[in-house]
């Protein structure tokens, strides 16, 4: 098990080979990679480079596309190319199951403009039969210089090899019980599918290991085993997270162990958009999921209360939205702009009981006025009170004194 730290914060991130994913580095120390995943079909260019497109913008440093079907690997050079038009040089990842093999050996152009093949042993693993599938989605890696993600999954186990664990269990003096026999067959199958890529040819630097479940604790303990096997880059998920908060909350509580503890390299969440979120929601829950436990900062944070009957009116949620859209939307800008706003602290609150408690700890804050108290909104930067608001325009002033803030 590995050391907690002396101080508070995340362990010592595990020590993994580095993968180059398209320019994007993974694991050997790197920041933990948002990535995520399209679901439009990909053979339908427009559409899949519109959300490609939205994927990024969110903040998706990594996108992956399903490749099914021949239309779908001829799309892929073209959402490729129809991208960098837009100046948009996300590196692309597909998605490959059962006919990976013959979809790469068809399609070159396919096979080139990929910068990562995603492959699930439970479909093309290195059984006996399957032997001949695996060789040649790695040989293509090998002849293209792409890094692939064997990725096992507990959906689509390789019947085989969990059979004969299954078998290889009931001669233990002491039988393990059937979720850990499991366990054992999602990891090694991800394990020595690695060990024979590399036996193939494949350097240990262009694999990335995932083994999903959809159970936070079955997760937990399948990637502390897996972590503690191999030193591949991880890819750390949760599959079929769920709908809504439920995924959410599932995924955060499931990954937020392992990060802490130094796992994993690059996080996926799995989420189910409810109907009318849109497909990026899942980018900013994996953004943060990674910010809020201290592993890397994408937006300015803003803390605000979670009002009580000391609150007038709708006013101070609407601000503290507000607040939290206007950064996010400016962010893209002031990365480059401003390269260091992400780690701006803001606070919006309700009312004077924490109100210029919070604003004063934070870069920049405010304090509206609560029941009983003067309609004033006194302001703090850097911990000192600068301006005291009053009127219709609070929410309009305020957001311009974050712009002058980030600007200065
Ligand atoms: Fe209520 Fe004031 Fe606390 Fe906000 S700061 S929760 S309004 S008491």
């Amino acid at each position: 098990q590995p050391t907690p730290p002396a101080s508070i914060g995340p362990w010592p991130r595990r020590p993994t080979r580095q993968v180059n994913i398209g320019g994007v580095p993974v694991g050997g120390g790197a920041p933990v990679v948002v990535q995520s995943m399209t679901n439009t079909d990909t053979a339908d260019v427009a559409s899949s480079v519109k959300q490609v497109a939205e994927l990024w913008r969110a903040g998706s440093e990594l996108v992956r596309l399903t490749v099914n079907t021949p239309e779908a690997a001829a799309a892929i050079p073209r959402i490729r190319e129809k991208l960098l038009m837009m100046g948009i040089d996300v590196p692309l990842i597909g998605d490959f199951h059962y006919n990976g093999h013959q979809l790469l050996a068809a399609e070159p152009a396919c096979a080139e403009a990929l910068a990562k093949y995603r492959i699930n042993p439970g479909n093309v693993g290195f059984g006996k039969k399957k032997d001949t599938q695996f060789a040649a989605i790695i040989e293509k890696a090998i002849e293209y210089g792409k890094p692939v993600r064997i990725g096992a999954n507990w959906g689509s186990l390789d019947q085989a090899l969990a059979a004969r664990l299954m078998d290889e269990n009931s001669q233990r003096a002491e039988p393990w019980d059937a979720g850990r026999v499991l366990r054992e067959a999602l990891i090694r199958s991800a394990v020595d599918s690695a060990d024979r890529a590399v036996e193939l040819g494949l350097p240990a630097e262009r694999i990335v290991l995932s083994c999903k479940v959809s159970g936070v604790q079955e997760l937990i303990a399948v990637y502390r085993d897996l972590a503690a096997r191999c030193d591949y880059a991880l890819h750390l998920g949760l599959t079929e997270a769920g709908i809504g908060s439920k995924g959410i909350v599932a995924s955060a509580a499931a990954l937020a162990v392992l990060l802490q503890e130094g796992i994993g390299d690059t996080i996926r969440i799995s989420l189910t958009p409810e109907p009318g979120q849109p497909r990026t929601q899942e980018v900013v829950v994996a953004q943060e999921l990674l910010q809020t436990t201290g592993q890397r900062a994408f937006t300015p944070m803003v803390t605000a209360c979670p009002g009580c009957g000391r609150t007038t009116s709708t006013f101070f949620q609407e601000l503290a939205k507000t607040v939290q859209e206007h950064v996010r939307a400016k962010m893209p800008e002031w990365r480059v702009s401003h390269p260091g706003a992400e780690n701006l602290t803001l606070a919006v609150m309700g009312c004077v009981v924490n109100g210029p408690g919070e604003s004063r700890h934070a870069d920049i804050g405010i304090s509206l006025p609560g029941t009983g108290e003067a309609p004033s909104a006194p302001v703090f930067v850097d911990g000192e009170k600068k301006v005291t608001l009053k009127g219709e325009n609070i929410a309009a002033e305020f957001v311009a004194l974050i712009d002058e803030y980030v600007e200065t």
